[in-house]
Parts: structure tokens; sequence; C-alpha cells
């Protein structure tokens, strides 16, 4: 391990003594070179971007990724991320991957963005510490960044790296659903900083339920074994649809005359086993805003282990989970759309992020309920899967947004396991930690 960090710390230091001495660019020249690295949970990535910091009309011009690699632990045997593993990981990974970017670009980056929290704590301190000593060495800037934040702000750098960069969309404000590994969360996003939470998981995350599940229901040679990732809500979607758009058709939203027709033609109950959306009760009575899903993983967990499902009805428990979560996503999106009133009739942004919103049966599910509510006008943003897990793309783009609005982290910041979103939270959200400072800068936001 000795060795490894020392033949780490030795390629970044020569790196830095073989780079050109080039000055500091002007932030809003058109090579403007973000270095990102994200290090916060098993995913080791580094990505550069190009692109600039200021747009304007008169000289926009698309961001491209100029590199992006992201290398995940193999955590299988373990059943899920062990954070050892992880950190061991990163401690072998990052330098060289550091070292790859900085050989794709013939000069030093202008710009280094790295996940600061939340996350797991020595995990962040790896790509930290080796963000801080490569700014000190190369004397550029640092923006510790927040990687739900960094989720939250993806569809812009999707639209950034496909348009020109003048009129960067979504624009505030917007929804965004979080929906990860570690994470469910419902956001209003109304400025670069301001995220305010709607509703949080009050257990576990929709991605690790489905991970739950899939271990469940799925042969044990399709996710046991040493080696590969944990993430498998892939496999479980395709278990269930194994024929992708053709097998969602059984699927009518609740108040339809469809839905309705099914539920009573199957006696109330669609199979022998049961699976109902979380905190129905709730939802009338206290109008509850919160995600629960530690329920539906037991009773996938009890209808298989204890009830002795056959093999045959696997795949429709299968499909009732994804039914059943997703509705209590839907439905807590509803919830917030009415509170919103005419505005959100008439069309606001909900960005899906994160692993999972890479469930194509999501998108439909979602695209069909608002629908049925009244809603059509809603515009889901999905950026694609290589941007909705979690990947230093996003970090540099966040990263690169913050320096634009005059955000800067002093050197020498600790990482933040947690870390609100919310500037009404205890801790402030984003900007009420220590070690940012600021420039002044003289311009619109991206
Ligand atoms: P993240 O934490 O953002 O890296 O996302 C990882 C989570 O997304 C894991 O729980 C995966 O099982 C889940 N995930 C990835 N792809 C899919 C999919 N197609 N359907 C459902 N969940 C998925
Ligand atoms: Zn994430």
């Amino acid at each position: 391990m000795f060795l490894l960090r020392r033949a780490a710390r030795t390629q970044i230091f020569l790196r830095c003594k073989t780079l050109p001495a080039v000055a500091p660019k002007a932030p809003h020249i058109r090579s403007f070179l973000t270095l990102g690295i994200e290090t916060s949970c098993d995913d080791t990535s580094v990505a550069i971007l190009r692109g600039e910091v200021y747009p304007d009309s008169t000289r926009s011009e698309k961001i491209s990724l100029v590199y992006h690699k992201t290398i995940t632990s193999s955590n299988r045997i373990y059943g899920g991320v062990h954070p050892i593993v992880s950190l061991e990981s990163h401690q072998h990974n990052l330098a060289p991957l550091i070292k790859d970017a900085l050989s794709s670009i013939n000069t030093k980056p202008d710009l280094i963005a790295v996940t600061r929290g939340p996350g797991m704590g020595a995990a962040l301190s790896v790509g930290l510490d080796t963000a801080n000593g490569l700014a000190a060495c190369m004397d550029i800037p640092i923006v510790g960044v927040h990687h739900m934040q960094a989720h939250a702000l993806t569809p812009r750098l999707h639209y950034g790296l496909n348009n020109r960069t003048n009129d960067i969309r979504p624009s505030f404000p917007f929804l965004t659903l979080l929906v990860s590994g570690g994470h469910t969360i419902l956001l209003e996003s109304t400025g670069l900083t301001e995220h305010k939470l709607l509703a949080a998981s009050q257990n576990i995350a929709v991605g690790d339920c489905l991970d739950k599940a899939a271990r469940e229901l799925l042969p044990k040679e399709q996710w046991g074994g040493d080696g590969g990732h944990v993430a498998y809500g892939k496999i479980l979607e395709d278990f269930a649809f194994p024929n992708g758009e053709a097998d969602w058709n059984f699927y009518h939203p609740p108040g339809t005359a469809e839905r309705d027709a099914r539920t009573e033609s199957l006696g109330g109950s669609l199979y022998d086993f049961r699976l109902s959306a979380p905190l129905t009760q709730k939802d009338r009575h206290l109008k509850l805003m919160a995600f629960s899903f530690t329920g539906l993983g037991t009773s996938v967990e009890r209808i298989v282990r204890k009830e002795g499902i056959e093999e045959g009805l696997k795949q429709a428990v299968a499909r009732e989970l994804f039914v059943a979560a997703f509705e209590h996503l839907a439905k807590r999106i509803h919830m917030a759309l009415e509170k919103m009133g005419e505005r959100a009739k008439e069309g606001i942004p909900l960005v899906v992020s994160g692993g999972v919103a890479s469930n194509r049966f999501l998108r439909h599910l979602l695209r069909v309920y608002f629908d049925s509510k009244g809603y059509s006008k809603v515009e889901l943003l999905f950026p694609p899967p290589a941007l909705c897990t979690d990947n230093a793309a996003m970090i540099a783009w966040a990263g690169l947004e913050m320096y634009g609005a005059g955000w800067e982290t002093e050197l020498g910041s600790f990482p933040l396991r947690k870390w609100s979103l919310d500037p009404e939270a205890q801790d402030g959200g984003i900007l009420g930690v220590g070690r940012w400072k600021r420039r002044n800068v003289e311009t619109k936001a991206l």
C-alpha cells in the first residue's frame, strides 16, 4: 500500500514537473480546461472538459469532453459497496487515470473540480487530497464540488455538450428526481446553489431496494461471483422486460378504466403475492413527502423465501416491484406538482438522474402517469446513462458552473461525509460550509 501511494505521488510530481509553464488563462477563453475528479463511492472517475466558463451570445461554443474514464471497484463478493475495497481501488487507480487524462491535453488544466462530499470520508479524501496537491503544484484554482448538485446539473452539461453554450438548458427553476444506489431525493432547483429538498428516502434508496430484490429474484450466476460491480438494476430490468417496450403494455396508471378493469379481473390481487406501494395510508392522511423502500425489499424477500414462489412467477414479481417502486416516486412528484399549481400545469422540466434513471420502463411509467393526471406539459429530461451514474464529467461541469459564478475552494479543504443541498438545512447547504472563497465576476451566470 505504502509503495502504491508513493508511486501515485511520484506520478503526480513527475507530471507537474514536465508540464509546460503556461500562464494562467483568462476564464472566458475558448480552450478553458477543467479536470474533474470523482471518488465519493466505488467509482474512480476522471474527466477533462473543454469549454467556456462565461458564455455570451457572440462567442459561444459547445462544451466537449476531451477525456472521460471510470473504473468501478470489484465489490460483488461482498454483495454491496465495501468501503475498504473501494478505498484501495481509488488509491490504486486515481493517479494513473489522472496521468492518462493529462497526457490527452498538451497543457495543464485551468481548473480542478473534485467531489468534496457527501460520500465515504476515506474515499473522498483520495480524490480531494490528490486534487489539492495538483492544484498547489500547478498553481490553478480548485472547486470542491457537492456530488448531488453535480447530479442535479447533469442535464445542463448534456445540453452544453450538444448545443452552443449561450443559453444553457434547462434554465431554472426545474425539478430533479435523483434516483441512485445511495439516494432517492426530489429537489426543486431555483438556482445554481438553491436546491430545495422536497422529499427524501426515510430509509434505503430505490436503487438499493432494486439491487436487493435482484439478488432474491435472479439466478446467482447473474449476480454472484467475484469481480464486477454491484448495480443489478439493469439485469433486473432485462429480466422483467426481456422484449423492452413491447412488454410495457400491461401498465396503466391508477385511476384509469384500464387499470380498474385489470385489477378487478384479477380479483383485487394480481397474483398470489401482493406488492403494494409504500406509505399509501400516510399519502392520504398526512400528505407525507417522503420515500420509503425498505418495505418493498422485505416483501420481495418474503415472497421468494417464505412463500417459495414458483420460478415462472419471478418475472411477474419483478414487474410488480418496478410498478410499486416507480409509482411511489411518481406519486410524490405528483404531490409536488399539485402544490405548485398552475405553474406546473403550464410545464416545468423534471430532470430524472442517477443510475436508476437509465431504466427505460421508469421513463414510460412517469410519462403515462403524469399525462393521466393532466401534466402532459411536464417535460421529462433523462440525461444519458453514462452521465447518470457517478462520473467525473458531471463533477467537472458543476465545478465549472460554480467557478463561472465566482466560487472557488481554498486549498486544504476537508472532505464532507454529510453535506446538505438545501440552503435551509442546518449546515446551510452548498454554500453553508467553510472554505469557499468568492471572486468578483462580472458576467451573467451560465
Ligand atoms: P449510481 O448510484 O447513480 O451509480 O447508480 C447505481 C444504481 O442504479 C444501482 O442501484 C443500480 O442497480 C441502479 N441501476 C442502474 N441501471 C439501472 C436500470 N436499468 N434499472 C434500474 N436500476 C438501475
Ligand atoms: Zn451519485
